[in-house]
């Protein structure tokens, strides 16, 4: 039966909808909103309808939609030189390096254009180090990740996915990995090799669900990959410049990884634009020829990129997610309901666990869009609440008034 709340789409949204289904590979599945126009924490469908963006491009919009400041250094820098490949130096490059080197603490960087391609770059100095700093013999290198993990979409990474669907009829897989679970000590101890050169992972898992580790976990892995002589990387490329309500995940454990991969919200929402960094001792091994992008680092990522991280010190956003993320998240607690299993969330990143068996989260993220919120599910039963980090206080008590709705219009349903 068709519900009340199930909005017919215009001949105008059809029709875009009918040429992206049409004419692209089915590898994603939307939902039925046709977006033409974003501004701040809001985007607009080609229709004129507004939504508030609980999404962020999977937090790669975290200073919001088209930032004036970000468009303002988009126009200048593409006036004045947007390419060149690495073939030259160039006037932005090394004032970016720089100031990334500056905000992480680390020596060097290596800037990419994906995730995916930060989490490979990270793999392949892992594994350099490995043979010529570790002496790991000849190919033998081992690199450790965690189970439900989500690091990108390419052929290596989705070797040690544990996401069946992700890996399925893509084989053969890239040999040289080891999969731990996730948040547990033992599991790590009892996997390292004096082949192991890395153990990668995610601070917390954004994919898996927005999943927190106890908050000893990572003190204990720094500890045990440290006594190891096992560099630990960690990728943050969701969960970094801010969106956990600290520049970076980590620093909520006071400890420091050997290596970082930043991306997403480094492109301010613009551009992708993505960076391994690491040390001296790490990178000292990538040599001319080694590795490389054309469009990596390229003058005008350089120059969002930089820009992108001034912005988030100026407007303290790290700071505003770790505020409203704590209210949004008590707010969300506090609501009472047979649909909600479970809020848990860091900053402005927070992951709603439903009952399944109630409604799926797509369905929810369906109705949650006939309202004006725009969220996406994952695994079908955690709903994301991760918006641009320059929201506002009244634009969340906005959120929350139609969730608590959208959440009493399904149970009332249910009841009848
Ligand atoms: C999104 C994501 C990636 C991959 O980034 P792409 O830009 O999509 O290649 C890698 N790691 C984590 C933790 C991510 O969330």
């Amino acid at each position: 039966m068709k519900s009340p709340l199930q909005r017919d789409l215009t001949p105008l949204q059809k029709d875009f909808i009918y040429k992206e289904s049409e004419f692209g590979a089915d590898t994603y599945k939307p939902l039925p909103v046709v977006l033409s126009k974003g501004s701040g924490v809001w985007l607009w469908d080609v229709d004129g309808n507004k939504y508030l963006d609980m999404m962020s491009a999977y937090s790669a919009v975290s200073h919001g939609h088209s930032h004036p400041e970000l468009i303002k250094v988009l126009r200048e820098q593409s006036e004045r030189l947007v390419l060149t490949s690495r073939a030259f130096y160039t006037e932005t490059l090394g004032a970016f390096l720089e100031k990334l080197t500056e905000v992480s603490g680390f020596e060097v960087g290596l800037p990419m254009n994906t995730g995916a391609e930060g989490v490979e770059t990270a793999i392949k100095a892992a594994r350099r180090w490995g043979y010529k700093s570790k002496k790991i013999p000849p190919n033998k290198a081992e690199i450790i990740v965690a189970d439900q993990n989500f690091h990108g979409r390419t052929t290596t990474i989705i070797s040690f996915s544990s996401d069946k669907e992700s890996k399925e009829n893509f084989g053969p897989l890239t040999p040289g990995f080891k999969t731990v679970k996730f948040g547990c000590i033992d599991s790590l101890q009892s996997a390292i090799t004096e082949n192991t050169a890395a153990f990668l992972v995610e601070p917390i898992q954004g994919e898996a669900g927005i999943v927190i580790p106890d908050p000893s976990w990572l003190p204990k892995v720094r500890e045990l990959c440290t006594e190891k002589n096992v560099l630990l990387i960690l990728d943050e490329v969701q969960s970094g410049l801010g969106r956990t309500g600290k520049m970076f995940a980590y620093e909520h454990s006071s400890i420091r990884p050997d290596g970082l991969i930043l991306g997403k919200a480094l492109g301010g929402g613009l551009l992708p634009v993505s960076c391994f960094l690491s040390s001296k001792e790490v990178m000292q091994w990538f040599t001319p020829g080694s590795h490389g992008s054309t469009f990596g680092g390229f003058s005008l990522a350089a120059a969002i990129g930089k820009r992108s991280i001034e912005l988030i010190e100026e407007e303290q956003l790290a700071q505003n997610s770790m505020n409203l993320g704590n209210y949004f998240l008590n707010q969300l607690k506090e609501i009472s309901s047979p649909i909600i299993l479970e809020v848990r969330g860091k900053g402005l990143w927070i992951g709603i666990e439903i009952d399944t068996k109630i409604i799926t989260g797509r369905q929810l993220c369906k109705r949650l869009l006939t309202r004006g919120i725009l969220s996406k599910e994952t695994h079908d039963s955690v709903i994301r609440f991760a918006p641009p980090l320059v929201i506002t206080k009244k634009e969340i008590d906005w959120a929350l008034e139609i969730f608590k709705k959208v959440i009493s219009e399904i149970e009332t349903e249910q009841q009848n």
